[in-house]
């Protein structure tokens, strides 16, 4: 028998049509290439997703095309993610730090049919245009007074756009299955991958991000979220902070700056917001040249990477913001697990409260997990057994865009590519990307918890392990190390800090000083270029 309940369909128009009702009031602030300090209301923000959603329809656009987006995180990035997908066309968010030839070949392989620019984003589009096969202009999110010149072909003014269309537009009624909004993994082997990402995936995400034990956000919070909407939607912060009627405050272009970050904390009184490990080494960086504080900040949601210990004590011993680590790939779009404490773990001694805020956290309901053995068996979640991760759920990607074949197993399970452990309280943990993962001597070795141990030494500002092939263990890790400015450090005293800390046999064989590491586009660690060039690296022994 079938329940007797109404089948509305789970769609990001119906947020927009709450968070306009119930929330009309609540501001959204940003920082932009063309203003220090923009402010308006949830009200104005959907009176002009009416406007642009008017422009676009003018513009030829129908439901079903890719409209593409390069920008930063500014309110007309969030009207254009509400007019795009309520139309019931998909919002692909370009990542600008892409190599060109990437960019080339993701907006034609969308088949984007226009393309939404930042100022800051204008010069690399003009060197480009010519390859692109669908792209029928381009839109400067800019107003007339900040229009560059500019050789990109049928280019036209974003404010000038939407400022000549009626505020009013009939949604169309969308199937919650369609297509939503299109991203890009960032293609460390082989081509991008298209993940496209529907209404319903992304309303059943928010609803679960949004959880106390999640992002756990509310209609008295201030969210910032620092992670690029060209990034998995900003970890769906877009859609979640805007669900339950959050205030928002958009960094744009100084995202990576500390100071700017800093100021937007205490003007806008943000308590909440989320980015990688990096964004926040860059805030307590001014935090303690400065000297200033952020006292409004309660919690922060770190992920992306692995989050060093030194984050999340520094942050919480000198400025009472409680960190919390997560986990979650484009694929999932994005969130996985989330790190809070089941009861009783506040009062565990520090070293063992510490190991279980050093894990990615616990699946949120709707995410399943397992981890598997070589052989393909289930492993036991025992915090021991390290296996390769799977997991699957209504907001897991199930087949890439365009690719003939399914992105999962014959039993619906997507393998990530990491390498986990799980515990008996259902806390995962990462010990490496598959194709990371060092093999010594019949063992593995995890070389995110050796760069975990490496950074966690003061003089140390960033840290790769990779495992080099050696003639009698397989692989040894090799160790790399960036030392924070003015520092001095000897190979032996780099190595001896592991001492007590690893495994013996997992200490690193060598250790190299260097002034830089090479980062993705999402800016990770690129441990397939530094294998490449350290692939020939001589072993003492
Ligand atoms: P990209 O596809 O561009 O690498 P993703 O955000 O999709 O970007 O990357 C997902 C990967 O990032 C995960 O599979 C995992 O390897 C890594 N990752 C994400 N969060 C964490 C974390 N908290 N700790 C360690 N690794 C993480």
């Amino acid at each position: 028998m079938q329940g007797l309940m109404m089948n509305t369909q789970l769609t990001i128009t119906e947020v927009m049509r709450l968070a306009d009702k119930v929330y009309g009031s609540q501001e959204i602030v940003s920082v932009t290439s063309d203003n220090a300090r923009h402010k308006y209301t949830y009200k104005d923000a959907f009176s002009r997703v009416r406007q642009l959603a008017n422009a676009l329809k003018k513009m030829g656009a129908k439901e079903g095309d890719t409209i593409g987006t390069l920008a930063w995180n500014d309110y007309r990035h969030l009207e254009l993610y509400y007019a795009i997908s309520c139309s019931g066309m998909i919002c692909h968010t370009v990542n600008p730090r892409l190599f060109e030839e990437q960019l080339e070949y993701i907006v034609n392989h969308a088949e984007d049919q226009y393309l939404f620019v930042d100022l800051a984003f204008v010069s690399l589009l003009e060197k480009i245009q010519d390859k692109f096969s669908n792209v029928k202009g381009f839109i400067v999110l800019t107003d007339k007074a900040n229009m560059p010149k500019t050789s990109l072909k049928n280019v036209q003014c974003y404010e000038s756009l939407i400022g000549a269309e009626l505020d009013s537009f009939d949604w169309p009624q969308l199937d919650e299955n369609q297509a939503s909004a299109l991203c890009y993994t960032s293609g460390t082997t082989g081509n991008p991958k298209g993940v496209l990402y529907s209404h319903r995936s992304t309303i059943l995400h928010s609803y679960a991000s949004a959880l106390p034990d999640a992002f756990n956000l509310s209609v008295i919070d201030t969210v910032m979220p620092i992670v690029p909407m060209f990034h998995v939607n900003g970890w769906g912060l877009v859609y979640s902070a805007l669900m339950v009627g959050s205030k928002v405050v958009f960094p744009g272009p100084r995202m990576g700056d500390g100071e700017t970050l800093c100021k937007l904390i205490n003007e806008e009184s943000v308590t909440i917001s989320a980015g990688v490990p990096t964004v926040w080494l860059a805030l307590l960086e001014h935090l303690q040249k400065s000297g200033d504080s952020i006292d409004s900040l309660q919690r922060i949601g770190v992920g992306g990477a692995a989050c060093p210990l030194s984050i999340m004590t520094e942050m919480q011993e000198k400025h009472a913001v409680w960190v919390q680590h997560a986990w979650g790939m484009t694929e999932m779009s994005p969130l996985g697990t989330y790190n809070s404490l089941k009861p009783g773990m506040e009062t565990l001694p520090e070293v063992e409260l510490n190991k279980v805020r050093l894990k990615t956290g616990r699946p949120l309901f709707g995410v399943d997990i397992k981890i598997e053995g070589p052989d393909g068996s289930e492993l036991p979640w025992n915090g021991v057994a390290a296996g390769s991760l799977k997991v699957r759920g209504p907001w897991v990607v199930k087949q890439y865009f365009k690719q003939d074949k399914p992105a999962t197993d014959e039993n619906g399970w997507f393998e990530t590519g990491d390498v986990a452990t799980i515990d008996s309280d259902g806390y995962m943990s990462i010990t490496d990307r598959t194709k990371d993962v060092i093999k010594s001597g019949g063992e593995w070795i995890s070389s995110i918890e050796l760069e975990n141990c490496a950074v966690n030494h003061p003089q140390v500002l960033e840290a790769a392990v990779v495992g080099i092939p050696h003639p009698k263990w397989t692989e040894r890790p090799l160790l790399l190390v960036i030392l924070k400015a003015g520092e001095e450090l000897s190979k032996e005293e780099m190595l001896n800090w592991f001492d007590g800390k690893v495994a013996k046999w997992w200490t690193p064989a060598d250790c190299v000083f260097v002034t830089a590491l090479p980062h993705t586009a999402t800016g990770k660690l690129s441990k397939k270029d530094i294998r490449q060039e350290y692939q020939n690296f001589q072993w003492k022994d």
